[in-house]
């Protein structure tokens, strides 16, 4: 679960998230929208602990990730995050991809961690790609691998940041079965899309982001067909 107070970051002079309040309980997932620049990256990295905020307080798996006596490097453990970009380690095959970490952090075997490997790779459909290096797989397959590596660490949470729009459009619907496969077995999930297919399908709510404020955080309907706020609307207009 995840719990954030009051958060204020800055850059510089740019006040970039300005007092965001927002809880997501255990087995929920939320969709987090807003145009390019508001703040949605921003907001991902404060929750995974990879940026410095000015105020407020960040609540994961009931650990304030805020308090300077936590372990960051252990929370980040129990938090799965997937970008753009994929980035898988390119001189690895896929299997060492995910096995990698199993030995190094989670101190399996070589065969327990490749055996384990393996599920997760039968988990995303490419098990047939273990040997296979990042380069000779499409931009879908690789963010399916990059899904199959931070299920590895068994994460409480998944974080995504706009999973499919580096993709071609012909891969996109692969990664997004994944996802909502994850979300099917309960998996908590924060995903800033905008993909509005899978918000609209998959999200138990939708969250809108502007100038790095939230303005609108509801059920998927009421966000898409009942936009309150005229930013919001005018957003969708322009996505949809
Ligand atoms: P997009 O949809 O384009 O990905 P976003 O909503 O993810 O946009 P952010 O990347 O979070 O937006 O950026 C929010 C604001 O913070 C922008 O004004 C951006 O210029 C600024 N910003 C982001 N990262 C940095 C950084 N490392 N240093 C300084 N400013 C930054
Ligand atoms: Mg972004």
């Amino acid at each position: 679960a995840i719990e954030v107070n009051g958060l204020n970051k800055f850059f510089n002079t740019n006040h970039v998230l300005k007092n965001i309040d927002i809880r997501v309980p255990f087995g929920e997932v939320v969709s987090i929208i807003g145009a390019s620049g508001s703040g949605k990256s921003t907001f991902l990295r404060c929750l995974n602990g990879i940026e410095t905020i000015h105020s407020g307080e960040i609540i994961i798996n009931g650990v304030a990730i805020t308090d300077n006596k936590v372990n960051i490097n252990i929370v980040r453990q129990s938090i799965g995050m997937i970008f753009q970009n994929f980035n898988l380690f390119p001189h690895m095959t896929v299997l060492s991809n995910i096995t990698l970490a199993l030995q190094k952090v989670k101190r399996m075997s070589k065969a327990e961690s490749e055996k384990a490997s393996f599920r997760l790779l039968e988990k995303v459909g490419l098990e047939e790609k273990a040997e296979s290096f990042p380069i000779q797989l499409s931009g879908g397959q690789q963010q399916r691998v990059a899904i199959a590596r931070a299920l590895a660490m068994n994460p409480r949470v998944m974080m995504f940041d706009e999973p499919t729009s580096a993709l071609d459009p012909e891969t996109v619907n692969d990664v997004l079965d994944v996802m909502k496969e994850l979300a099917l077995e309960g998996m908590t999930m924060v995903v800033v899309t905008h993909e509005m297919g899978f918000a609209r399908e998959v999200a138990d709510r939708v969250v809108y982001i502007d100038e790095g404020r939230i303005i609108e955080d509801g059920k998927p309907e009421d966000i898409f067909y009942n936009p309150k706020n005229p930013r919001l609307r005018d957003f969708l207009g322009k996505i949809i």
